[in-house]
């Protein structure tokens, strides 16, 4: 039975009795001695299985592609023509502005801003090593991002995203005082964890800002670009588009990948950006390789054929994923719903949901929910430097288990909720 008070309304001896309750279904939820995970936003195996055939093509005595170039070979540093006119016209990037590399977009950005540090950008004066440098992070935001920003020694600032992408106002008074911050995180579709998609309205302020640092770089992650999990698909802003007109063609660095399409760690990613700026990552990433792994990218030409393929593939993917989310939901609503201790995104796409407990209890909530057997990415994950100060988030990531195991692991995780937010008004 959902539970018809607000926690927070509770008298002492109605809370210490929810508290109780609490206990003894936690009590029983350890007996269950359960092993779930609920970490990371992989694809399940039955996503996977969507491109199984990947695993045959191109095929025996297919290595040429349109052009007659054999993919066998060295060469081709931007990647096949036909691959990038597919997710040029996706990711709305004209293909002469896309590059198609290896199999990791994440890779690139390290690439990007190491390639920054080393040699400075298209409009640096000098290496970004060896001056102070600050990047924008919106909270919460993606761990492996601020992982990469906090290993190269740039200091990260916290900015809050709001339900139409970061607070561009807050951003625009920081970059325009401030000459160190350099760059700034974003997923503008379907963020990680929060779902938020950017509207054109933030874009524009993103792009056309002034900033105090001459080089400063909109780090713009579309690794859900073609992820939506509605029939309305959120529409993909042409940021290149957008900040040559306001005179700042060079400030995005557009980044997606396959990763979450195809096979995680053995898709396509793709680098799209200003003319300058692709003739300055080709000047150093030729240093590093003769030519990404076109026999790959050939595979996927075969397998999507054109946009139209991609997009029918990733309804087959939203066929997968849609229970899954509406499950989690579903689960949100019936346990914490009534008792109001907590808050929730509903994405309308992407590979996360993030949840909102109690002030100083997220970190309870997960030890509990590890101690029961339910694996959740660690508190404070969705802030630069694993810092959530006010203790709250907790990113949910539904793709990868079964709907049955999907299930018992949310209950339980919502059990946890509701014992880390007794105790902790108990206390
Ligand atoms: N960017 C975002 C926002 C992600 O959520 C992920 C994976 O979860 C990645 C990038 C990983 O991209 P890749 O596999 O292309 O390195």
């Amino acid at each position: 039975m959902p539970r018809q008070t607000q926690i927070g309304l509770m008298s002492h001896a109605e809370l210490v009795s929810e508290y109780e309750t609490q206990k003894a279904d936690y009590a029983k939820l350890k007996t269950e001695k359960l092993t779930l995970d609920l970490t990371r936003g992989k694809p399940s195996p039955e996503q996977l299985d969507l491109s199984a055939d990947l695993l045959v093509l191109p095929g025996e005595g297919d290595y040429r592609d349109a052009s007659g170039t054999d993919c066998r070979n060295y060469g081709g540093l931007q990647g096949l023509p036909e691959l990038r006119a597919i997710f040029g016209e996706l990711l709305g990037i004209p293909v002469e502005n896309l590059f198609a590399g290896n199999n990791s977009s994440l890779e690139m950005m390290h690439d990007m801003l190491v390639f920054a540090m080393l040699y400075g950008t298209a409009d640096s004066a000098a290496p970004w090593a060896g001056q102070q440098v600050k990047f924008l992070c919106p909270v919460p935001g993606y761990d492996r991002h601020f992982a990469i920003t906090e290993a190269l020694g740039v200091e990260m600032i916290p900015v809050p995203m709001e339900h139409d992408g970061p607070d561009a106002h807050a951003i625009a008074a920081l970059v325009a005082a401030d000459p160190a911050i350099k760059g700034l995180w974003a997923v503008p579709n379907y963020s990680n964890p929060t779902g938020v998609v950017f509207s054109e309205e933030v874009v524009r302020e993103l792009v056309s800002m002034p900033t105090a640092a001459p080089d400063f770089r909109l780090f713009w992650d579309n690794a859900y670009a073609v992820h939506p999990l509605t029939d309305l698909a959120a529409p993909i802003v042409d940021v290149l588009g957008l900040a040559a007109a306001a005179g700042n063609p060079n400030r995005p660095f557009v980044f997606a990948s396959t990763s979450k399409i195809t096979y995680a760690g053995a898709g396509v990613a793709f680098f799209g950006a200003s003319t300058a700026n692709l003739q300055w990552y080709t000047r150093h990433v030729s240093k590093k390789s003769i030519g990404p792994d076109k026999i790959n990218q050939l595979r996927h030409v075969r397998f999507f054929k054109d946009a139209a393929g991609v997009r029918a593939h990733m309804q087959r993917h939203r066929a997968i994923l849609e229970p899954k989310f509406a499950l989690v939901l579903r689960i949100l609503e019936e346990r914490l719903g009534p008792s109001k201790v907590a808050s929730w995104t509903e994405p309308k796409g992407g590979y996360f949901i993030s949840l909102d407990v109690p002030e100083g209890t997220a970190k309870r909530v997960i030890a509990l929910a590890k101690d029961a057997g339910i694996a959740l990415t660690p508190a404070g994950s969705t802030f630069p430097y694993g810092k959530d100060v006010e203790d709250k988030n907790i990113r949910i990531a539904p793709s990868f288990p079964p709907l049955s195991e999907l299930e018992v692991a949310m209950n339980g995780l919502a059990t946890c909720v509701l014992l880390a937010a007794s105790e902790h008004l108990l206390d």
